[in-house]
């Protein structure tokens, strides 16, 4: 059967729309998994700029880190100051997702899910430290990409901790602790700008007096620094 050309000519952009997508594709995955799922997170995700995700670290079997000779478990100071976290913003108007409000153990992955499916603008997951020697204070964790509105968000934090006189000297830090082009999952795979903020050392009994004895203002501050970050993505 003879086949006139011009059949054809709707084939020749719809092919090169594939060359250059599957071009961009494989560039991708060249520059590395963890950078690859980064941009792929970004794409096609629009975010609901009221709604913010709390993710207490740990829960159920994975303690976390422990201190105060095993009396005092990790998931347990998280959970805490999460929830402390959510009332504080939902006061202020915000939705606010948890991926857990009890004693529960939560896979990585759905802890991402919950935050991407609740089409969260920020997410937030809370843990504290552990040291062998005499580490003490608050550290943020962001993509090692450094993602300007991930460091931002952890800025705000931050400063708002200072402004409240938590130690903050350990400052913000991009990646993984124990690996370098590696990054903690939560940050790679949550697709709205992330932190994973330590807030300080479970084995440090000053930052632990000051845990208990503050945990309202620290709820207070990480709320602080999360609205500040929202209002400053969405130009207010
Ligand atoms: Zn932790």
């Amino acid at each position: 059967m003879k086949i006139k050309r011009k059949q054809f000519n709707f084939l020749i952009p719809l092919a090169s729309i594939f060359v250059i997508a599957l071009s961009a594709v494989i560039a991708l995955l060249s520059v590395g998994g963890d950078e690859a799922v980064y941009y792929f997170n970004q794409l096609n995700f629009t975010p609901d700029p009221k709604t913010v995700c709390i993710d207490p670290g740990h829960g159920g079997n994975e303690s976390g880190a422990v201190g105060e000779n095993g009396k005092r478990l990790e998931k347990d100071d998280n959970l805490r100051l999460a929830l402390l976290v959510r009332d504080e913003l939902q006061n202020r108007g915000y939705t606010v997702v948890m991926t857990r409000e009890t004693d529960t153990d939560i896979s990585l992955e759905d802890r991402c899910k919950t935050a991407n499916k609740s089409k969260a603008a920020l997410f937030v997951s809370i843990h504290r430290n552990s040291s062998s020697g005499t580490g003490r204070g608050c550290e943020m964790w962001i993509h090692s990409k450094n993602p300007s509105d991930d460091r931002l968000l952890a800025e705000n934090i931050l400063q708002s901790l200072e402004n409240m006189g938590a130690d903050t000297s350990r400052g913000i830090h991009t990646g993984y602790r124990e690996g370098a082009n590696k990054n903690y999952y939560v940050n790679r795979c949550s697709k709205m700008p992330s932190v994973l903020a330590e807030i300080g050392f479970v084995t440090s009994s000053d930052d632990n007096a000051m845990f208990d004895e503050k945990i309202g203002d620290l709820a207070l501050s990480i709320a602080d620094g999360i609205e500040m970050t929202l209002l400053e993505m969405n130009g207010e």
